[in-house]
């Protein structure tokens, strides 16, 4: 069961809420704010949870009736919203929530409604909601889950309390990898960094067989890249224009290679490497490039995620930046 304790992160957030519970200051409707994967659903269960728990604790104890139903996905006094458009539509919001409200909770002082993917809702859907949100019964708990606020009908937000959920700090979510998954540290790092703070991610990246493929094809490319001989160059241009799918995790573990490179030029040390088994690699194309060089090319990769947008011709921009890559190696060599 989800309990505030069991979240990986949003410290901030969790106090706040859980000192609500303290004062009593509930707040009718709550916008969990932040990327997929980051734990808004975790922290609205475990509000929930809280707020129900017989115990009436600031935290779920975990143990009662009403800890159990939460456990089991059958507390009476909690609704999530569901859909099964790509958008949340007005019907889904009347029937599962409008229609609903009036109903007083079966046991506990609180009913709850979990809507996840808010943003999905349409205006219609909105202004539904906006009618329950004018003038909530006192029992009413709304959790409205979205990666976008801004969709969210200004006059919404404004009867809404809106908690941030920030990326976990990398470092902490490392520790945390290495300990659920069995990851070594700088397979977790790598996870952790690329999944840019969000723990559902950072979790469907470690246990990815298609991560861990791309992330060893991406390595076995750059760290050939010096000697890379031309019509290899053109084929690796090739597939990457051809991948438009993986595009992005690409240039994102390559973009992670580069930051080990100013790593080992800044640290000399392999500690926080997140390719670390190519040290070897690493340490020599990092002695051959200078920090200007490195800061250019991470420069000219910022420019083909932001051309990749404006259908740019991918194929010639990716060649541009592995030539550009290997001439710069070749030219401090003295090759
Ligand atoms: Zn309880």
């Amino acid at each position: 069961m989800d309990t505030f304790h069991s979240i990986i992160g949003h410290r901030r957030v969790i106090d706040y809420l859980q000192d609500s519970i303290r004062s009593g200051h509930v707040s009718h409707a709550y916008i969990f704010n932040g990327a997929d994967g980051i734990g808004k659903k975790m922290t609205a269960r475990a509000y929930a949870a809280a707020l129900l728990c017989r115990e009436g604790g600031d935290e779920a104890c975990g143990k009662c009736i009403s800890c159990r139903q939460m456990a089991d996905g059958n507390q009476p006094d909690v609704a999530f919203v569901t859909h099964e458009k790509a958008i949340i539509s007005v019907g889904d919001i009347r029937q599962q929530l409008c229609n609903v409200v009036p109903v007083k909770p079966m046991f506990g002082p609180y009913r709850i409604f979990i809507v996840d993917e808010a943003e999905k809702m349409n205006e219609e859907a909105q202004n539904a909601l906006l009618k329950t949100l004018e003038e909530p019964p006192s029992y009413a708990v709304i959790m409205l889950l979205t990666n976008n606020a801004e969709a969210l009908l200004p006059t919404i937000r404004s009867r809404a309390v809106t908690l941030e959920m920030l990326p976990v700090p990398v470092d902490t979510l490392t520790d945390w990898l290495m300990a659920k998954e069995q990851l070594p540290d700088y397979r977790a790092r790598l996870a952790a960094v690329y999944s840019g703070g969000s723990p559902g991610q950072a979790i469907a990246c470690a246990r990815s067989e298609e991560f861990q493929r791309q992330r060893d094809s991406v390595a076995a490319m750059m760290r050939s890249i010096a000697v890379m001989r031309e019509d290899t160059m053109a084929q690796y241009a090739k597939d990457f224009a051809g991948a438009k799918e993986e595009q992005e995790a690409i240039l994102g573990l390559v973009l992670l290679w580069l930051h080990d490179l100013m790593m080992c030029k800044a640290e000399q040390s392999a500690e926080r490497l997140m390719f670390r088994e190519e040290e070897e690699s690493l340490a020599a194309q990092a002695e051959s490039l200078g920090y200007e060089a490195l800061w250019s090319l991470q420069a000219e990769l910022g420019k083909i995620r932001t051309d990749r947008r404006v259908n740019v011709n991918m194929e010639t921009s990716f060649w541009l930046f592995l030539a550009g890559m290997q001439r710069r190696l070749q030219q401090e060599k003295g090759v």
